[in-house]
């Protein structure tokens, strides 16, 4: 297990490199992220957060509802969810919906603070997952946006940089107080 980087900590803003191989350390490191993200209750966590600097993500995301039928799904939800918790090396999006939704997210590098964010509906998601394979799906639903969220991560952005004007002076005396918990940030 390892800490949880916080808002304020410099890697955060920092852009994480690509893996080159999937070798033996990539794949122990991958077992501490989700390890690290379940014993947080995460639904995501991505290696900056907790202090190494590449292009690794975990993902532990749930059905948003038992009744709702199958065929509602994305292909991604379909493909992915069952198989969490997860791990993506070098994720990223090809393409994006011009559709978009605006929903409360929170991050367990920002604790205890939820704000809105608008993001793409669907992405055509793209990574390779630890034994090698390589994904290619559209992914809808809060899949959609924690893969939107993790990336965020991966290039040094937090969710709340993504917030409203109005919406970050709201949550601007909390985000303060992470802040100054982080004295090597600014
Ligand atoms: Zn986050």
């Amino acid at each position: 297990m390892r800490k949880i980087r916080t808002y304020g900590d410099p890697i955060l803003k920092q852009k994480a490199l690509p893996v080159v191989e999937i070798d033996q350390k990539i794949i122990d490191f991958g077992d501490i992220l989700i390890d690290t993200m379940l014993e947080h209750d995460g639904a995501g966590l991505a290696a900056t957060q907790i202090g190494k600097k590449i292009r690794m993500m975990a993902l532990s995301i749930p059905f948003p509802s038992k009744n709702r039928p199958p065929t509602g799904f994305s292909p991604g939800e379909m493909l992915l969810i069952p198989r969490m918790p997860m791990v993506f090396v070098n994720p990223e999006i090809l393409g994006s919906s011009q559709f978009m939704s605006l929903k409360e997210e929170g991050c367990l590098s920002v604790p205890k603070i939820y704000g809105p964010v608008s993001r793409p509906v669907s992405v055509v998601f793209k990574a390779q997952i630890l034994d090698g394979e390589i994904i290619e799906c559209e992914c809808g639903g809060l899949l959609a946006r924690a893969i939107q969220h993790e990336i965020d991560h991966l290039d040094g952005i937090v969710f709340v940089d993504r917030l409203s004007d109005e919406e970050l002076e709201k949550i601007r005396p909390e985000l303060e107080k992470i802040k100054s918990g982080n004295p090597g940030g600014k």
